[in-house]
């Protein structure tokens, strides 16, 4: 499969955030948000084709425990199974990190990191094509598919929010859900790849997940590293 990076960080996202993490990027992605902070696994995707043998070798090579299976779109990878299911044979944990396009067909995964991809995500016609804003906002929330996950695995749904317009949204996504999660297990991101971005909008959404109890989920990677690949 087409594997865009593999390094060793600290996860900076979520319910494990702080976590030694080895990170497999897998390159490709059937949406094209307007604001992908991963263009080379995404729109212009590169890498190097590695066989799931060669993917664990690799990761093999690090002490970290947990593995984070990224992109991209992973679960666009039709070796990924073999892959969750060579990892999960060597002790792994796997975190599968996803929009919740594709369902997950009994794949192995101990955390899974969903984020369904808001409508502000869907880019103008000039810049992809008129094809793919309307591909993008046709795919980017499949409520049966997110169902599918919830109900299967450990979850956690995350959202990357810019403004408050975002949350009403994230709401009326939530109610179309046949079982919504409980709000603590919905994380809302600051939407940003600066360390000045992330700042301004953190304020108001830090009040605003402590008023209606969602999670706030801070971008420490981007606090960390910057917006740098292989962190
Ligand atoms: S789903 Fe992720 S990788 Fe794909 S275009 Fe959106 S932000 Fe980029």
């Amino acid at each position: 499969m087409l594997i865009s990076e593999i390094f060793h960080s600290l996860q900076g996202e979520g319910e494990l955030a702080g976590m030694p993490s080895v990170f497999v990027r897998t390159a490709g992605c059937n949406l094209r948000c307007t604001w992908c902070d991963t263009p080379y696994a995404s729109w212009s995707p590169e890498g190097k084709q590695m066989t799931v043998a060669e993917i664990v070798a690799e990761v093999s090579r690090h002490p970290a425990h947990h593995v984070v299976l990224t992109g991209g779109e992973p679960m666009l990878a039709p070796e990924l199974p073999a892959l969750a299911a060579a990892l999960r044979a060597a002790g792994k944990h796997i975190t599968i990190e996803t929009a919740a396009t594709v369902a997950p067909a009994g794949i192995a995964c101990d955390l899974a990191s969903l984020s369904p991809k808001l409508s502000s995500s869907t880019p103008p016609a000039a810049q992809f094509g008129a094809a793919w804003s309307e591909r993008h906002e046709s795919t980017r929330w499949q409520p049966a598919v997110v169902a599918a996950w919830l109900t299967a695995y450990d979850s956690q749904l995350k959202f990357v929010v810019a403004c408050e317009a975002d949350v009403a949204e994230i709401e009326s996504l939530l109610g179309q859900l046949p079982t919504p999660p409980p709000r603590h297990k919905v994380l809302l991101m600051p939407e940003g790849t600066t360390r000045e971005t992330l700042a301004a909008r953190t304020p108001w959404l830090t009040a605003l997940c402590r008023d209606r109890g969602y999670r706030f989920a801070p971008r420490l990677h981007i606090e960390w590293f910057g917006n740098r690949r292989g962190t």
